[in-house]
């Protein structure tokens, strides 16, 4: 087998199997190959035969059957193995050779393997591969990053294999240098956090305050997918609301906790890292931790028993409206905050990152894939330095028509007792950043009280800085 695959693939777990059939469906021949040998037996004799793809028993014979400048795919669990294998491959390959990581890592992993790697005089590529194992098969949403001169060479593929859009385009494209492609893959898993849980929170309110069944909650979610926020999120919840066990819902079925697999933790560290206001993001993170603690919820449930039982005497249709009104809005929100902690990374980590193209990546294959994406690539590609996502035309005027919702939905559901921390922290986020004045001149005054921090004022020119002897002792 000599020289003859574009791509190998390390790793066939379910991932890596689906994006080798994926890469071979357009044409591309590709080797594959795992640490437990056995599988790509297994996966050459089952899924893979009869297409051009070939399975290696070794390193060596999987470098030995790339064309040159070869391309290696990691598709293995994040973390040690990913720098095993750099290990392994690199005594290997060649000049130029490009290894690529697909796997769900940490953005700063990559930025310390981009640097080690082409320190070796190769080229490394990190990309977030979002959609699921469907997506990996079908059309994912692909996110690289990494050595810049690799993108020419990966090109053909990855375009080759993302999901498209309408138009035809592909959900992928160049993100930046070293770790950016891991950074926005980051993101876009803490926007998914944060829709889904957006949904959950109107889902309950529709459950609980305006007592609404599972079919009926279908119907509503079935609606709004025909609008503006249509989604895959908003899809499969209409779905799950019809799905039925034995005639009842399985949903009503289902434990009330919430697992996670870290992503949603990195994106809010990281938002305080960079001191960015992610707070629709980290409460969804937050709501899941919440969720996750059910013994003590349940005992809790027992002991704090005052707080208003929910109940609606208004227009049910009306309210109806609203709670979507509320989910757009909290939604743009949500992304906002998102877009302003990627310009926030890119001063940071001198990124050169293209906004409407990182929508344009998200519009389709990847799980927050959604109509809603193209308006974000419009407002992006008319303002490539919009400073926040509010302040497009567009979206400014949306907001203005869905801020009543959001707040109506989000007074209501406290009101009712029913926890909404994504919705508040929504509208609480929109008031903030369109206050001109804040109460942070008491706060820096108690700074300066205890501990001489100074303050600037309004009446002085900024950059002054004054201390009062508040108590009037020496
Ligand atoms: P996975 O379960 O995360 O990883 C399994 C693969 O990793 C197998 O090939 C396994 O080899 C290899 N592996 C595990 N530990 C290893 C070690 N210590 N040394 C060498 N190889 C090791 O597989 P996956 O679900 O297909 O995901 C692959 C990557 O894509 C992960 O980073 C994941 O986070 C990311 N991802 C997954 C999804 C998804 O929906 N599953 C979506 C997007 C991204 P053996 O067969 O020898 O154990």
């Amino acid at each position: 087998m000599k020289e003859i695959s574009d791509i190998g693939v390390i790793g066939l777990a379910v991932m890596g199997e689906n994006l080798i059939l994926n890469m071979e469906s357009k044409g591309f021949h590709v080797t594959a190959y795992n640490r437990t040998v056995d599988k790509v037996e297994h996966f050459v004799n089952g899924r893979a035969k009869g297409k051009n793809i070939y399975g290696a028993h070794s390193i060596e014979e999987l470098v030995a059957s790339l064309k040159a400048p070869r391309k290696i795919m990691l598709m293995v669990k994040a973390g040690k193995p990913v720098d095993d294998f750099i290990e392994l491959l690199i005594p290997h390959l060649d000049k130029g050779d490009i290894i690529i990581d697909g796997g769900n890592s940490h953005f700063p992993d990559t930025e310390r393997r981009v640097k080690y790697v082409e320190s070796k005089g190769l080229r490394y590529i990190g990309t977030g591969v979002s959609g699921g194992e469907e997506g990996a098969l079908l059309g994912p949403s692909i996110m690289p990053g990494g050595s810049t001169s690799a993108w020419a060479d990966v090109k053909p593929v990855f375009q080759g294999i993302a999901a498209k859009v309408d138009d035809g385009s592909p959900c992928c494209d160049w993100v930046g240098n070293g770790g950016a492609g891991h950074f926005v893959k980051m993101v876009h898993n803490g926007i998914e956090y944060g829709d889904m849980q957006l949904i959950c929170e109107v889902y309950q309110i529709m459950k609980e305050v305006l007592g609404l069944s599972a079919d009926e909650m279908h119907e509503v979610f079935k609606e709004w997918n025909e609008g503006e926020l249509d989604s895959y999120l908003i899809e499969i919840t209409r779905d799950i609301l019809a799905y039925k066990e034995d005639g009842t819902p399985i949903i009503d079925k289902i434990l009330d906790t919430a697992g996670q697999k870290g992503t949603g933790k990195w994106t809010g560290t990281v938002a305080l890292e960079l001191g960015i206001p992610l707070t629709l993001i980290t409460e969804s993170v937050f709501a899941r931790c919440l969720s996750a603690l059910k013994d003590e919820r349940v005992a809790a449930s027992k002991v704090l028993t005052a707080g208003p039982a929910p109940s609606f005497n208004g227009d049910k249709k009306a309210f109806i409206n609203q709670l979507r009104d509320a989910l757009y809005a909290a939604k743009v929100i949500s992304y906002a905050q998102g877009y302003q902690m990627m310009k926030a990374a890119a001063k940071e980590y001198g990124w050169e990152l293209s906004y409407g193209n990182i929508a344009l990546m998200w519009r389709g294959g990847c799980i927050i894939r959604s109509r809603f994406l193209g308006n974000i690539k419009e407002a992006f590609d008319k303002n490539p330095d919009l400073s926040n996502l509010l302040l497009d035309p567009y979206f400014a005027e949306k907001i203005q028509a869905c801020q009543e919702g959001l707040r109506n939905v989000t007074a209501t559901s406290m009101l009712n007792g029913i926890p909404a921390p994504c919705l508040s922290a929504a509208i609480n986020y929109y008031d903030g950043y369109r206050s001109a004045r804040l109460p942070a001149n008491l706060l820096q005054a108690q700074r300066d009280y205890f501990g001489a921090h100074t303050y600037e004022r309004i009446d002085k020119p900024r950059g002054q800085f004054f201390h009062t002897n508040w108590t009037g002792r020496g």
